[in-house]
């Protein structure tokens, strides 16, 4: 399994877009609105990291740390255009892709060492960026590769440096296990993934639920997931709005999504396009993006509506997650035509 991630993505674009800016701190800006200055660090490059400054990070702490760096605003269309740039490179290149956010991807090839020194060569030359290659045997491994070789990095684990690295990581380093779970299994004495191993199945899944508990017990003795959800959107309708402050109030969170599904529905009404996933994005204020989907048997037109499915993916979310959130969004994917299917539903 390969992982492919770019190196500080937004900001590394502008340093290239922008050559005068070489050396200098550059951190990509989320905008607010609300004032001048109000928003958040979306990106900083290394020069910005060393002075202090962090995603998530108040433009205006941010600015305080440096008083000459360059702070620019988001150019997502931009950036979205060369993301796809590197997600066709990837793709000729690979035998199966998932694209896991704009700037990472998870992927199965043939020779993967090899695969994945050529895709970080074809990167760099089409784009001038550089971008960070770990590969193992699961994505859990393959992404902690990749992280511990960044930036312009490149880490090969085998199956026993791999075991050792997710072993002696703390649990919630280990993506999957949220503020929620951590402090569970901190209770049961679960430090790192290590400590898994004491724990019998039946009390995992008793405490955490079938799913996630038979996949602590795996992770425990040391069988990772690596399968890859190939992603290819067939077209989507979303909406994506920001709170008027950051909260975690439900109703508050719930209103906002209520009123994004609607003018969501109105496309799709317009399009006559059925669905079959409703996925609910959430932007924290770190400027992190979680989804949290339901997929459905038969897929679901304008009319139906949704409220107790994004109550529950509402609360699955707040749950797990501490931070106070900032933007919300509302996706239905999986469309199908409307017309001459109907009689099926
Ligand atoms: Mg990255």
């Amino acid at each position: 399994m390969l992982h492919i991630d770019m190196d500080y993505f937004f900001a590394q674009i502008e340093e290239i877009r922008n050559p005068e800016y070489k050396n200098k701190i550059i951190a990509v800006c989320i905008f607010s609105g609300r004032t001048e200055d109000s928003g958040v660090i979306s990106t900083v490059n290394y020069e910005g990291r060393n002075v202090g400054i962090k995603s998530g990070m108040p433009i205006v702490n941010a600015k305080k740390l440096a008083k000459s760096g360059i702070f620019l605003p988001a150019d997502h269309k931009y950036y979205e255009s060369i993301s796809q740039t590197i997600d066709g490179l990837i793709r000729s290149n690979c035998t199966k892709v998932e694209k896991s956010s704009i700037d990472e991807w998870y992927a199965l090839a043939e020779d993967e060492v090899e695969t994945g020194k050529r895709i970080k060569l074809e990167i760099l030359n089409s784009t001038n960026l550089t971008c960070t290659v770990g590969v193992a045997h699961s994505r859990l491994g393959a992404k902690m590769a990749s992280d511990k070789a960044k930036p312009n990095g490149f880490l090969i684990l085998g199956k026993e440096k791999e075991r050792n690295l997710i072993d002696n990581s703390p649990v919630e380093k280990i993506i999957g296990i949220g503020p929620k779970t951590k402090d569970e299994l901190n209770e049961l004495g679960v430090k790192t993934v290590s400590d898994l191993r004491g724990l019998n199945q039946f009390i995992l899944i008793e405490k955490f639920g079938k799913k996630t508990g038979a996949w602590l017990y795996n992770l425990g003795i040391g069988i990772y997931d690596s399968e890859i959800e190939e992603r290819i959107e067939k077209g989507e309708f979303s909406r994506i709005g920001s709170l008027k402050e950051n909260t975690r109030e439900k109703g508050k969170i719930l209103e906002k999504i209520v009123e994004l599904e609607r003018e969501a529905k109105e496309e799709l009404k317009y399009s006559k396009k059925f669905y079959k996933t409703l996925t609910l994005i959430f932007i924290t204020e770190d400027i992190k993006m979680h989804t949290k989907s339901r997929s459905f048997s038969k897929p679901r037109g304008e009319k139906e509506t949704n409220l107790d499915e994004i109550k529950k993916l509402m609360s699955e979310f707040l749950d797990n997650e501490r931070k106070e959130v900032r933007r919300v969004g509302v996706k239905f994917s999986g469309l199908v035509e409307m017309d001459g299917q109907t009689t099926l539903f």
